[in-house]
């Protein structure tokens, strides 16, 4: 889609730091971190919102949110479960969605921010 800043990211136009790149999907680093790992993953295909996509997506959608886990991983967020059962590591998947949701970039993009906890937003 013209004027599309992650069409042009998808296709190159613009670049970005890529982690990650199938024939669906791209996974790319946020420029503005909000966390030490803070990576956004979308699809190759234009779609403005999450509300836009129709049931033959859903696969896409389910495939994205199935990166999140690899990537952190390859990004040194675990989570890893200690002897004690207790978590360590971690992250966040987030997909803004409208206005009312803070998004800001209209192309579907789920965020997977992660790192030891020294961002905003903790919880
Ligand atoms: P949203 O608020 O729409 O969920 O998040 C949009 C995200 O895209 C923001 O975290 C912002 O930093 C990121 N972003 C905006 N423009 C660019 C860009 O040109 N390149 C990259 N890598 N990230 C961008
Ligand atoms: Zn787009």
């Amino acid at each position: 889609m013209d004027n599309c800043i992650f069409c042009k990211i998808a296709s190159k136009q613009i670049p970005s730091t890529i982690v990650y790149e199938d024939d669906e999907l791209l996974a790319f680093k946020d420029i503005n971190p909000a966390a030490p790992v803070h990576l956004l993953v979308i699809p190759k295909i234009h779609l403005d919102t999450l509300s836009s996509a129709l049931p033959e997506h859903h696969v896409m959608l389910g495939k994205m949110l199935g990166l999140a886990p690899q990537l952190a991983v390859e990004h040194g967020c675990g989570p890893v479960r200690q002897a004690d059962g207790q978590y360590t590591g971690g992250y966040k998947t987030l997909i803004n969605t409208g206005a009312d949701g803070g998004q800001e970039v209209y192309h579907l993009h789920m965020h997977v921010i992660g790192g030891p906890k020294l961002w905003r937003g903790q919880s």
